[in-house]
């Protein structure tokens, strides 16, 4: 069972639609590997169904009716079988299986394949970290969402390990580290990119997995 979740104000964000794809991509994902945070969504899900049973009647434009009206019409394309597999849940497998990882090496012991770019420059990416790797210190411009799939890492906060959901905002600095068993798969959410805290990154402030 995971012992990190998307806190609550993130699953009324989902439940809401309104998070954006790449952590939609990120928390559905987990919600498949947590029914604890998928209980919690469907009792979300009930509570704004009455909400919208319960709302009164409203006055729309014309235009605004229409433009609800052709949605509706808008036929629906049959989406192919999502490749399920062990390692990824059936949110990621299914846009993977019809955009194929294309992984790319940041350093020796880091890969990185992009899922998707929103407009607003949020990326979800997958990121592959060699067993017993450790990422150099560094903090974010942003809030960083994490969920392992595969392996464990671990910074300050303690291991994670599959299905487990990590925010980590813009203040917090670590150094995180692969475990030693095996490589980490992990699914990472950004709406920034990473600010290295030491060293010659520091100086240069590379990126390397954006
Ligand atoms: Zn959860």
């Amino acid at each position: 069972m995971a012992s990190f979740h998307p806190d609550a104000d993130l699953l009324l964000r989902y439940s809401a639609g309104t998070c954006g794809a790449a952590l939609q991509l990120a928390i559905s994902s987990h919600l498949a590997l947590c029914n604890e945070c998928a209980y919690a969504v469907q009792r979300l899900d009930a509570i704004s169904g009455m909400a919208i049973s319960e709302a009164q009647p409203t006055l729309v434009s014309k235009k605004c009716l229409q433009q609800i009206f052709d949605r509706c019409k808008t036929p629906v394309t049959a989406q192919p079988a999502a490749q399920v597999t062990d390692t990824y849940p059936a949110p990621l497998s299914g846009l993977i299986s019809q955009n194929p990882l294309k992984w790319e090496s940041r350093g020796k012991d880091i890969q990185q394949a992009i899922l998707l770019k929103e407009q607003s420059g949020t990326v979800a990416y997958m990121m592959k970290i060699r067993k017993g790797a450790e990422i150099p210190e560094h903090n974010h411009r942003g809030d960083e969402f994490v969920l392992i799939l595969e392996g464990s890492m671990i910074d300050q906060r303690g291991a994670t390990l599959r299905g487990d959901f990590v925010t980590t905002d813009a203040a917090f600095t670590h150094k995180p580290r692969a475990g030693d068993d095996a490589d980490c798969v992990c699914l990472v959410v950004a709406t920034g990119g990473v600010k290295f805290t030491k060293g010659l990154l520091r100086v240069l402030n590379v990126l390397p997995w954006q």
